[in-house]
C-alpha cells in the first residue's frame, strides 16, 4: 500500500500491477482481468457499486500514476521524509530496493499497457465467474471452466461459458501462461483455487492427476503455503467418500465451499438446484472426518416470504446436524434478482414476493443466532455479497 496523498493509497502487486486505490470514501478495486470496481460509502445509503468505464479506468490510472511519477522522483533524489538514501559500501542507497523496483514498474506501467494486460488476462483465464470471499486474493487455476450444471434459477456465473476439462498437457500450458502473466505479482496471491464452479466432482482418476500437476508446480512457492480450495456446488452422479476426501487432504486441499443455499429441499427443487439437503450433509460430514474445512453458502431471501419460514427453520436443522467447527466458515448471501436469470421471470409468474432487506436480516439474524458461537468452537460467520467480487 502506498500513500500517494493524505486519504489516497495505492496498493499494487510486485509487477506495479493495481489491485486497490483507496480515495476517501471510493475505493476502486482492479481485476486481473481489467475491469475495476468503484465501492462509495455514503451515509444513510451505505455501500454503492458501480464498475467504471473502460477509459474512464484508464484515465483514474494516468492521474494516480501522474501522482506516483512525483512521488517517485522526490523519492530518488531523497526529498522524501523517511525514505532518504541511506550510506553503503558504493556510496548512497535506496533504503528499501524493492519498493523502489516496484514504484519504478508502477511509473512505466501506462493505461496502454493496462488494456493490454486485459487482453492478455482473457487468453489465459475463461472467466472467472465468483469466488468465496475468503479466497478473492488466490491464484484461480482452471481445471475445469464453467459450471456443468447451469441450471439454478438464481445463477448466472457462467451462462456464457460451456462447460469442459482441461487436459494435463492443457493445464501445464495454462500454469506457464498464468506465471509469465503474473511475474513476481504472484507473491500477492494467498493460495490457490481449483476453478471452477465445481471442479471437485470430476472423478478421483481424472481430478487427481490434475491436481498433482498444481503442486509439483508450485510446491514450496508463495500461493501453495494457503493450500488449495475449491467450489462443490450442485450435486449428481457418484459423491467422494472419506478416503477419497483425505487423499485430497493429504494432496494439499484445505477447504471446500459448498453452494448449499437452503435446508428446505422443496426450496432447492424449486430454485431448479441439483441435488439435495442430505447430499450436503452427506458430503460436508465426510469432508470433516477427513480433515478438511468446509464453507457453506446460505442464500437470504431465496424463495420469497413464501418460503421464509420453511427457508430459515430447515435450514438450522440442517446446519445443526454438521459438524461445523472453527474450522468452517457459514457465508450468507442476500439474493439479488439479477436481471438476466430466470427467477425473476418465474418468481413473478408463480406470485413469489420477493423478501425486502429487512426480511432477509431476519433470517441473517435466526440463522447466524442458531449456530455454535466461534468463540465456543462454532463456525465463523460472514457476508457474501456478490456485488463485491472483482477477480
Ligand atoms: S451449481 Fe452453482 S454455479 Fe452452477 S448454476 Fe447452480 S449456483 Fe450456479
Amino acid at each position: 500500500m502506498i500513500g500517494l496523498d493524505p486519504g489516497l493509497l495505492l496498493a499494487v502487486d510486485h509487477e506495479g500491477r493495481p489491485w486497490r486505490l483507496v480515495d476517501g470514501d471510493r475505493t476502486f478495486r482492479w481485476g486481473l482481468n481489467g475491469r475495476v470496481l468503484a465501492i462509495e460509502r455514503a451515509p444513510r445509503r451505505g455501500r454503492t457499486y458501480h464498475w467504471v468505464e473502460s477509459d474512464e479506468a484508464v484515465a483514474l490510472w494516468e492521474r494516480t500514476r501522474d501522482r506516483l511519477s512525483l512521488l517517485l522522483e522526490s523519492a530518488i533524489s531523497g526529498d522524501l521524509p523517511g525514505l532518504e538514501p541511506v550510506p553503503g559500501p558504493g556510496g548512497a542507497q535506496p533504503p528499501l530496493p524493492g519498493l523502489f523496483t516496484t514504484l519504478e514498474r508502477v511509473a512505466a506501467r501506462d493505461g496502454a499497457a493496462l488494456l493490454a494486460d486485459a487482453e492478455r488476462f482473457s487468453q489465459i483465464w475463461s472467466p472467472v465467474g465468483i469466488l468465496p470471499p475468503d479466497q478473492y486474493m488466490a491464484l484461480v487455476v482452471q481445471l475445469t471452466h464453467g459450471c456443468q450444471f447451469n441450471t439454478c434459477t438464481f445463477c448466472t456465473f457462467y451462462r456464457d461459458t460451456p462447460f469442459s476439462v482441461t487436459t494435463g498437457e492443457d493445464l501445464r500450458d495454462h500454469l506457464t501462461a498464468v506465471d509469465s502473466f503474473l511475474g513476481e505479482g504472484v507473491d500477492l496471491r494467498r493460495s490457490i483455487f481449483l476453478g471452477d464452479a465445481n471442479a471437485l466432482a470430476l472423478p478421483m482418476d481424472r481430478l487427481v492427476p490434475l491436481i498433482d500437476i498444481v503442486m509439483a508446480h508450485y510446491r514450496g512457492k508463495q500461493p501453495a503455503r494457503g493450500g488449495m480450495h475449491a467450489f462443490l456446488d450442485g450435486f449428481s452422479g457418484a459423491k467422494k467418500n472419506v478416503e477419497e476426501y483425505r487423499h485430497l487432504v493429504e494432496k494439499g486441499l484445505r477447504r471446500t465451499c459448498i453452494g448449499m443455499e437452503s435446508g428446505h429441499d422443496p426450496l432447492l427443487r424449486w430454485l431448479n438446484k441439483p441435488g439435495s439437503t442430505s447430499d450436503v450433509v452427506q458430503t460436508a460430514e465426510a469432508m470433516k472426518v477427513a480433515g478438511m474445512g468446509v464453507s457453506l453458502v446460505i442464500l437470504l431471501g431465496a424463495g420469497g416470504r413464501e418460503y421464509d419460514e420453511a427457508h430459515v427453520r430447515d435450514t438450522i436443522r440442517v446446519l445443526r446436524e454438521l459438524p461445523l467447527d472453527s474450522e468452517d466458515m457459514v457465508y450468507f448471501s442476500r439474493h439479488m434478482d439479477l436481471p438476466d436469470a430466470a427467477y425473476g421471470v418465474i418468481a413473478r409468474q408463480e406470485g413469489i414476493s420477493a423478501l425486502d432487506e429487512a426480511g432477509m436480516e431476519e433470517q441473517h439474524q435466526a440463522i447466524a443466532s442458531a449456530l455454535r458461537p466461534y468463540r465456543d468452537g462454532g463456525p465463523r460467520r460472514g457476508s457474501y455479497d456478490i456485488r463485491e467480487f472483482i477477480y
